[in-house]
């Protein structure tokens, strides 16, 4: 049995300093399976006096711990070691992640993968982090150096709870800072597990600490906390706005990737059958638990009710079912709290727009959280299903006159993370995209997402970037150091 599980009852431990610990308070909380609703595991309620343990650990890593001094080659041999235990337990993380969060076990598959793929791309980044040499107009050498910004606290969602994870100490571990990190009380279950592995492939004690804790007991003291230096925070817009002002006091940085409402937007041009895929795609992959899911569905007028048919008698045949069955589309949403919260969305489309598919529970499951995938149509951008982030299977979809209409109602929303446009004609295609107030654009596809791409939004889907050499970025600091290289006094009295 790995380390931190108490056998049989699978409760979970803390994981700080490199060692498996109860919270302070000896308290857990339950951990679900949303398809059978019964308890799967337990974690610890982690709260303030366990930040205060973990952030004092990532501290004393930073600044006097062997973390410090290992080179950027060595961290990056750890990132690839990590990669690599990841990799040979795919079958295990992916079968818990598919279990723990509904979500059907072939895309959890595809997320372990990509998890692996990150610790590797950012293994590679951890020597290519570089100075430059200023050109300034003196007898002077002047540098620009880059330096880990130091203990970072990392917030976690429950939609892809170990890419999550990865995205964030990947970068971080890169740049040579040390992370406390709260995965969301939902789906803790994977970042413990990957925490066994930390020791073995070289990470120092208390560089990694794992608390696992729900949003104001133990989010908020770690956002709060004067030691810890960046904030990295993926989640609702209501709770970003919230560790914005609760990171003020400290100055703290900080990085937030929050809600969407994405516009997927098709003109009467484009390929039918691949534009009817790729809006069903958009919006119903993982559940419609996708921070841009393609929620808004912008029809050109002239294939508008056609559009809608189409896609109404295909989402009725997309699979819901058992998440660790192979050939399952969408499983169950996350929790009963997140079903409740999609359930009284479907009844607030009902008053707002027509309904084309879905509109309930899927009643043919004695048990879980499953929700019919839903389509509206006929309604208006100021409708709340079209303003409001529902974070599941419910798509709104609006007609639209031209171009210009196209590009007014996309960007007509607080949201600003992602939007996709479908044409064969380049220079609408270009035009649109330029157009568009978004951190992410495709072209005649929607939500294939890249480690070597950038990922984060506008407007009040957060600011900060995910991914590629952006992503490490933030966790780097800039230092300017002149030298001075006149031997002379400067005689200035
Ligand atoms: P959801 O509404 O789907 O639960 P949240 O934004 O609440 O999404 O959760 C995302 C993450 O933010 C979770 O790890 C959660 O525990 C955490 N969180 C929630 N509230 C706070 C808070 N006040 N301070 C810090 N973290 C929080
Ligand atoms: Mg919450």
């Amino acid at each position: 049995m790995p380390g931190g599980v108490k056998t049989d009852v699978r409760t979970y431990q803390l994981y700080i300093k490199g060692e498996w610990v109860d919270s302070k308070s000896n308290k857990t909380f339950p951990v679900y399976d949303p398809a059978s609703e019964e308890v799967i595991a337990q974690a610890p309620d982690a709260n303030a006096d366990d930040v205060n343990r973990a952030v004092a650990a990532a501290k004393a890593a930073f600044e006097d711990g062997p973390w410090a001094t290992t080179t950027a080659q060595e961290r990056g041999r750890v990132l690839f070691r990590l990669a690599d235990k990841i990799r040979q337990n795919t079958a295990m993380l992916a079968e818990l992640e598919s279990r723990n969060t509904g979500k059907p076990i072939v895309e959890a598959e595809y997320d372990i993968t990509d998890v692996a793929t990150c610790f590797e791309y950012y293994g590679g980044l951890a020597t290519k982090i570089l100075g430059y040499v200023n050109p300034v107009p003196d007898n002077a050498m002047s540098l620009t150096l880059k330096e880990p910004i130091g203990v970072a606290g990392q917030i976690i969602p429950w939609n892809y709870p170990l890419l999550m994870a990865a995205w964030k100490l990947a970068p971080a571990l890169a740049a040579g800072c040390t992370c406390v990190l709260k995965p969301a009380e939902q789906t803790p279950i994977t970042a413990l597990e990957m925490a066994n592995w930390l020791s073995d492939v070289g990470l120092p004690p208390g560089v990694v600490n794992i608390i696992t804790g729900f949003g104001e007991t133990c989010g908020a003291p770690l956002v709060q906390h004067p030691d810890v230096n960046k904030i990295a925070f993926t989640g609702s817009a209501a709770v970003g706005k919230i560790i914005v002002k609760q990171a003020a006091d400290t100055v703290k940085r900080v990085t937030l990737e929050l809600g969407g409402k994405s516009p997927n937007i098709f003109f009467a041009d484009a390929d039918f059958e691949a534009a009817i895929d790729g809006a069903l795609f958009g919006v119903f992959i993982n559940q419609g638990e996708v921070c841009s899911a393609g929620s808004r569905i912008l029809v050109q007028k002239p294939i508008y009710k056609k559009f809608v048919d189409a896609m109404a008698a295909k989402a009725k045949t997309i699979k819901l079912g058992a998440p660790l069955d192979r050939d399952t589309k969408m499983g169950p949403l996350v929790s009963k709290e997140q079903y409740d919260r999609v359930r009284s969305y479907q009844e607030v489309g009902k008053k707002e727009g027509k309904l084309a598919a879905g509109g309930g529970r899927a009643e043919k499951f004695a048990k879980g959280y499953y929700i019919e995938p839903t389509i509206f149509y006929d309604l208006d951008n100021s409708a709340r299903i079209a303003r409001e982030e529902i974070f599941g299977p419910v798509a709104a979809v609006i007609p639209f006159e031209d171009e210009k209409d196209a590009v007014k109602i996309a960007n007509d929303s607080p949201y600003g993370l992602a939007a996709a446009v479908w044409t064969r004609d380049i220079f609408k295609a270009f035009r649109t995209v330029k157009s568009l107030r978004a951190g992410i654009v495709w072209v005649n596809h929607m939500q294939p997402t890249y480690v070597e791409a950038p990922w984060g939004g506008y407007k009040q889907s957060g600011f900060g970037r995910e991914l590629g050499p952006w992503g490490i970025e933030e966790y780097l600091e800039t230092k300017q150091v002149h030298i001075n290289l006149n031997e002379a006094p400067i005689g200035w009295y």
